[in-house]
């Protein structure tokens, strides 16, 4: 009997792994993992992009350590914003206290306008969510401007059912007390969180793998879905009777022969954002408080830095500090590589303090050209029409870019085993 065939060993493709008797993995890359990979450059371990684990969940939190061994466990989260020179207390709605006295009534006096004037409204776009939630001068300085540099679209184009789990509405009474006084952020989403000492979030999963049939160096690059076989790119063809894929879904609508002319125009609007980690090691200590930060100014290309030596200290060399800065480009613009890395390398030791030619022991980068599914108004009727098509074929789009739809690595991992449950009962 032909085994399910799986595309794809990032964790969605794990979890349905685990759970499928017999299942065969096929990996594009040289190394499993997917986008919950950590890499070893110059001696530290970097993730694709800024990962932390703030699970919930009991018994996944008990999985992850005995896979990991040592990890820390983060009680309270440090975490601001750099905007305009300033140091902010993230998120900035609820520690106006931080900004300027001015600058702090003006967003006051807009937030508590907007929430008496949109009181029980349902906004229609992401633009409109923030205006409802946080006014105008916020929405205008903070929220519109960091999604310039980090979503790459207008406000007004993305939907707002990402927002759960990411960013919290607003309650007043907390943000006036974060206007007078400092206020805990016990509450916020990310406040708890996990990371192993060593080896980066991919120790969390590294040793789940083991036993699994993985093929690797396996491209998938033609299916058809009549025949009922993949191919990939060494020119080999495999047969399947039920097939997950867990591999972009733009990409598994590219390489079917047998698609219909609608499904190549529902994927050719799904948006995503491309990534590029510009990873440093500085030979300075302790170069900033907080465990990740996000920048605002338009004129700095990073978005986000992760403060690699503050998250994991036992892995990076005593006596430096090891930053993880993220930059975003659409899928259809391009990154200038080499320049960009000189100017986080620039921009950072500016904003932190040190110096980017004598101070930097290293400067290495990674490139992911899907990083984060666009959440545009239009992206889940596009996915929908397009997995419908692929499940009355026995074939599953699942995971990240399987559905085009942002999940946490946990939800990632669970939606491959309720895959692999849905599977073995048909
Ligand atoms: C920048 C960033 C930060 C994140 N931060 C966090 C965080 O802090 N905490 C958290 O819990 N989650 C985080 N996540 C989410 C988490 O990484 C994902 O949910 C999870 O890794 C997705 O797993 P997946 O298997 O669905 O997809 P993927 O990891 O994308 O796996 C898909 C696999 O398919 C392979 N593939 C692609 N094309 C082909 C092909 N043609 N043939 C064969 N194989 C192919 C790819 O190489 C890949 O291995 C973050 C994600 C991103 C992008």
């Amino acid at each position: 009997m032909t085994p399910p065939i799986i595309l794809g060993a990032g964790l969605t493709g794990l979890g349905c792994a685990r759970h499928l008797p017999g299942a065969v993995i096929y990996e594009a890359s040289n190394h499993v993992g997917g986008h919950a990979y950590s890499h070893e450059q110059g001696g530290v371990w970097f993730d694709e992009g800024a990962h932390i684990c703030h699970a919930k969940d009991e018994a996944w939190l008990k999985l992850l350590y005995e896979q990991a061994g040592a990890v820390r466990r983060i009680e309270q989260s440090r975490v601001a914003s750099y905007w305009h020179g300033h140091w902010l207390t993230y998120p900035v709605q609820n520690h106006l206290r931080d900004l300027p006295p001015e600058l702090r009534i003006r967003a006051l006096d807009d937030l508590v306008t907007a929430q008496v004037a949109h009181q029980g409204k349902t906004p229609s776009n992401y633009e409109e969510w923030c205006r409802y939630q946080y006014g105008n001068y916020l929405t205008d300085h903070f929220y519109r401007e960091y999604t310039d540099k980090y979503w790459r679209v207008p406000m007004a184009e993305m939907g707002t059912d990402w927002l759960a789990g990411r960013l919290l509405p607003s309650q007043l009474s907390r943000i006036v007390h974060g206007a007078i006084a400092p206020l805990d952020e016990k509450q916020s989403v990310f406040s708890l969180f996990h990371y192993p000492e060593r080896g980066g979030f991919f120790s969390f999963f590294k040793g789940l793998y083991s036993g699994l049939d993985v093929r690797l160096g396996r491209c998938a690059v033609r299916l058809d879905t009549r025949a009922r076989e993949v191919s990939f790119e060494d020119g080999s063809t495999v047969s399947y009777r039920t097939l997950v894929s867990t591999i972009p879904l733009n990409t598994l609508v590219r390489i079917t022969v047998d698609v219909p002319g609608e499904l190549r125009e529902a994927a050719a609007g799904l948006r995503c954002t491309q990534l590029l980690c510009v990873n440093l090691r500085i030979g300075k200590p302790n170069l900033s408080a907080y465990d990740w930060f996000y920048i605002y100014d338009a004129d700095i290309d990073v978005s986000r830095v992760k403060v690699t030596s503050n998250v994991a200290p036992n892995s990076v060399p005593p006596g430096e500090t090891a930053l993880q800065t993220e930059l975003f480009v659409r899928d259809d613009e391009a990154f200038d590589i080499e320049r960009q890395k000189r100017k986080a390398a620039v921009d950072l030791g500016r904003i932190m303090g040190f110096d980017p030619d004598r101070d930097v022991r290293a400067l290495h980068h990674v490139h992911i050209a899907h990083a984060y599914p666009i959440p545009t108004r239009d992206r889940e009727a596009r996915a929908q029409r397009i997995i419908d098509w692929y499940e009355a074929r026995s074939i599953f789009p699942a995971g990240l870019f399987g559905r085009w739809k942002y999940v946490w690595s946990d939800q990632a991992y669970a939606g491959g085993k309720a895959l692999a449950a849905r599977i073995a009962a048909t």
